[in-house]
């Protein structure tokens, strides 16, 4: 019997809206990222939300830490309307949620989302207080709320008393399955008390982050086993540069392939100066490059080898990747569908040709000792071959055309 390729189907989840966007239910797996700017800064952080909004960010998080980051909230939202970029944007809060957003009415109302860490909420009796007012907070302004739980800041009391329950086990657990559990725990407890107090669990929305790649898979497959919540997967802190791709692709695609997580965000530790858009980039090409949904035009380039001493292939198919990413915003409404197009751009004519004939367009360079011409491929056909020092501009120009006449 031949096996069937592909994701599982999505864990079933409730539905949540957040402004127009939807996650959970049948809705696509949804990708978010978050500002590093000082909000209080509402030129610098409209502008990056405006950036992560362009490159493709569904939903923008941004910090709310203290009065003047609430006051500046409906002045960002007001820029960004104004600039029409209608990304939702979700307000990130510890220790101090309560109190800001009861003393900002205008920010309460200009977020579509809560974010709640219910370890940071408040400590001892203070806690249930202040986790009321917020869940009564989002009841009055009709949001929904994100209880995300991390291991950074995860509650000491609910760690202390399970610590306890499995010291009175006949057979204790290991440490890291304790601490598993309290995550899992913190998020369903604070939960089921979001629920009594009036927020609809169609509201509700779940992460639990650890840094570790085994951790949070098994975290993940737990609660999803558990609830039917809708799931924000992310690996927190998951570093800089390779590694951090590298971790937060390793963990969530074993998730996705198994059908669990309704959104995605990857926290990269941007290189100094480099643009936080990496990390929306990456969100898309993991999911892209899973098949569960397509944001933009990939191009399948080979590596290189002894075969092609030139780096011109190379410059070509970072050519051609930046050109359709930025293309992409305007085919998105002029011509939907591009984001489908496949791309191939190969260094020789060991699997050059091949490689070309499987994408929509393909070209392939000439390797070292070959004859100085480009053979391109349109849907598996030879269709004209290439040669010269314009290779790069015509071959810009042959997709530009396919987009025009295919998706037109
Ligand atoms: S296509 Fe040619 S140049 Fe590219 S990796 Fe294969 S053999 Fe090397």
């Amino acid at each position: 019997m031949e096996q069937a390729i592909g994701p599982r189907a999505r864990r079933p989840a409730r539905a949540v809206r957040v402004g127009k966007v939807t996650m959970g239910g049948a809705a696509p797996v949804v990708v978010q990222s978050m500002t590093n700017t000082d909000t209080a800064d509402v030129a610098a952080t409209t502008k990056q939300v405006a950036e992560l909004w362009r490159a493709g960010s569904e939903l923008v998080r941004i910090t709310v830490n203290t009065p003047e980051a609430a006051a500046a909230v409906p002045r960002i939202r007001e820029k960004l309307d104004r600039m029409n970029v209608e990304v939702p944007l979700i307000g990130d809060f510890h220790y101090n949620g309560h109190q800001l957003l009861t003393k900002e009415p205008a920010a309460a109302q200009a977020l579509a989302k809560y974010r709640i860490n219910p370890g940071n909420v408040g400590f001892g009796r203070k806690r249930d207080v202040q986790f009321a007012t917020l869940i009564e907070l989002a009841l009055q302004y009709d949001k929904p709320v994100r209880i995300g739980v991390n291991w950074g800041s995860l509650d000491q009391a609910l760690a202390a008393q399970l610590m306890d329950e499995n010291h009175a086990r006949a057979q204790p657990w290991d440490a890291p399955r304790v601490m598993r559990e309290a995550l899992i725990r913190s998020a369903l407890d604070s939960a089921q008390r979001a629920v009594e107090i009036g927020l609809p669990r169609e509201r509700i929305v779940l992460s639990c982050k650890v840094s570790g790649v085994q951790e949070l898979i098994a975290v993940y497959r737990d609660l999803a086993a558990r609830s039917d919540y809708a799931l924000h997967l992310g690996l927190t802190e998951a570093g800089m540069g390779s590694k951090g791709i590298v971790a937060s692709t390793a963990a969530l695609s074993v998730l996705l392939q198994e059908g669990i997580g309704d959104t995605i965000r990857i926290s990269l530790t941007p290189e100094p100066g480099a643009s936080r858009t990496q990390e929306v980039i990456v969100a898309q090409e993991l999911l892209q490059t899973m098949g569960l949904r397509a944001f933009t035009p990939l191009v399948t380039a080979c590596p290189g080898c002894g075969r092609t001493t030139s780096e011109f292939f190379q410059q070509l198919a970072k050519t051609v990747q930046e050109h359709v990413r930025a293309k992409m915003p305007e085919w998105k409404i002029s011509h939907p569908g591009a984001e489908n197009l496949t791309l191939a751009v190969m260094g020789c004519v060991v699997n050059g040709p091949g490689e070309s004939r499987h994408a929509n367009i393909g070209i392939s360079l000439p390797g070292t000792g070959e004859a100085p011409s480009a053979p391109v491929f349109i849907d598996g056909q030879k269709a004209m071959t290439l040669r010269g020092e314009h290779i790069a501009h015509e071959f810009v120009a042959i997709i530009d055309e396919y987009v025009a006449r295919k998706y037109g």
